[in-house]
């Protein structure tokens, strides 16, 4: 499973906030590492700067000098719905009614062709659904008066015809803005920056808190599902959108088991903490008999401490991970995976030779890693391997924003635990309950997606109409040489 994006936006009146935009989307690198880029303004141009690779690959020092200004919004991205490519990468940007208009989007729209289609996009010119949104907004700026407003109405009469999964910032010259899908699957939070001028305050939104840590912005509040903010010289303005009224939220549940830093706040419970809990309550459902635990780095670890301080089985580190190897990487073919776990990870195997090891990990998809990490292990010494998981078994797609494969290649979702165990080849193979799961994290009252777990998605998706939706982005994004379309203001 792949990440799908980050967000971060600054408005900081008496700084210049390329370098803290750089500094919050380096904190965000985990959530997409394909492409990165920021817009920022002076407050009277939009600069766009974006291109594939790493955040740290695609601005440096000069660049960032290159970037005046006190409002910014920026992105990391993993693609889902589009290609890997430049012009995919965001910020997206259009002029409109005399003004600039730039959008960075986490989630994934289950209505994009619908919105082609009726507001006469053709195949061809839209490559991604954040590209058909900022379009939305530049055709609805385009109707109006000019006036200091546009963005704001625009945004409040586009975004409750949207359907999915959305946390976006956008901005215009002067102001930034936020908002949230009515179910909240993808996190956005909102800190206060201290400024040097004048007492003035800043405000900062960002996918996940360790966002706003690393620019020395403290956390005020999530945004909430179904809430718009808009920032400017006069503070935050809260705008709710009349869809959200009644909806349940639906907090996407693999941030707390794998997609989030593990510092991050969500819900106001530390992840980490959830993940050691998770270790917990697998070895309370899911005992065996062993002589060591072991993680797989990163994500698997916490669970794993937490699963040996339940057991009392000594926590030991079996398999060490190359720093140097992002935490996804593009590896379509099986056997690219497979070459590309040897990459990952090495066994140490003074630790695990004759062992009973129980080997806890976040999630099973295809299951073609975790076989190649199951035979590293064997071939290392191990003498028995119990595969823990601390999640329950992946059954169906994602829609709202996470690549997953389609249901035909997840593992779950055509064999039963023991069939997973022997084409693993583990001795033992359990899964974390939903219950223990949603105990574990310790949020009252529910408030999450667990779709991929239960079948049961929050918003209603026909599976027909889904995969016309990934024909029309394919298509739509194999159409490259027609598009026309003019980035204003992009370098
Ligand atoms: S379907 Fe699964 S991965 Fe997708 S948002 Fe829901 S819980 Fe998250």
């Amino acid at each position: 499973m792949k990440e799908a994006c980050g967000v971060f936006a600054v408005f900081a009146p008496g700084r210049a906030v390329a370098q803290l935009t750089f500094d919050g989307l380096y904190s965000l690198q985990h959530r997409g590492q394909e492409s990165a880029g920021m817009a920022v303004s002076d407050g009277e141009l939009i600069t766009v700067v974006k291109d594939m690779g790493l955040v740290s690959s695609v601005f440096d020092e000069r660049t960032i000098e290159c970037l005046p200004g006190n409002l910014a919004i920026g992105h990391t991205r993993y693609s889902t719905a589009g290609e890997s490519t430049w012009r995919n990468a965001q910020p997206v940007f259009r002029s409109a009614g005399g003004m600039g208009i730039a959008l960075a989007h986490n989630g994934n729209l289950t209505n994009t062709s619908d919105l082609a289609e009726d507001n006469g996009m053709l195949p061809g010119v839209l490559t991604t659904d954040s590209d058909l949104v900022v379009e939305l907004l530049a055709t609805a700026v385009g109707r109006m008066f000019p006036g200091s407003n546009m963005l704001k109405e625009a945004m409040v009469e586009v975004l409750p015809r949207l359907e999915g999964a959305y946390s976006f910032v956008a901005m215009d010259e002067s102001r930034i803005f936020g908002a949230r899908d009515p179910h909240g699957f993808r996190p956005l939070c909102l800190g206060v920056l201290p400024v040097d001028k004048g007492g003035e305050v800043g405000y900062v939104l960002a996918s996940e808190t360790p966002a706003l840590d690393v620019v020395g912005a403290r956390f005020i509040r999530e945004i909430e599902p179904g809430e718009m903010v808009v920032i400017d010289e006069s503070g935050v303005r809260s705008i709710r959108l009349p869809v959200a009224m009644g909806q349940e939220p639906h907090l996407c549940i693999f941030e707390f088991v794998y997609f989030a830093r593990p510092d991050s706040m969500l819900y106001g419970t530390e992840v980490h903490g959830a993940r050691r809990r998770m270790g917990e309550y697998l070895a309370a459902e899911l005992p065996v008999r062993a002589d060591m635990v072991m993680g797989v780095p990163d994500s698997g670890v916490p669970a794993a401490e937490g699963y040996s301080k339940a057991s009392g089985i000594p926590y030991g580190q079996g398999l060490v991970k190359n720093r140097y190897i992002g935490r996804t990487f593009i590896a379509p073919q099986q056997e690219a995976r497979v070459a590309g776990v040897r990459r990952k990870f090495n066994p140490l195997r003074e630790s695990i030779l004759g062992k009973r090891l129980v080997v806890v990990d976040d999630s099973i998809v295809r299951g073609t890693t975790t076989k190649a990490m199951v035979k590293m292990l064997r071939e290392g010494g191990a003498e028995e391997i119990h595969l823990r998981i601390s999640s329950p078994p992946f059954r169906w797609p994602c829609y709202f924003g996470i690549d997953t494969p389609d249901k035909s290649e997840l593992l779950a979702a055509s064999m039963s635990v023991d069939e997973i165990a022997d084409y693993l080849g583990v001795d033992s193979l359990a899964y974390l309950s939903l219950e223990g799961l949603q105990k574990a994290i310790g949020v009252p009252g529910g408030g999450f997606c667990t779709a991929c777990l239960t079948g049961e998605y929050p918003i209603p998706v026909e599976e027909t109409a889904l995969r016309r939706e990934a024909v029309l982005a394919h298509s739509i994004s194999s159409q490259r040489n027609t598009i026309v379309v003019d980035h204003v203001g992009s370098i």
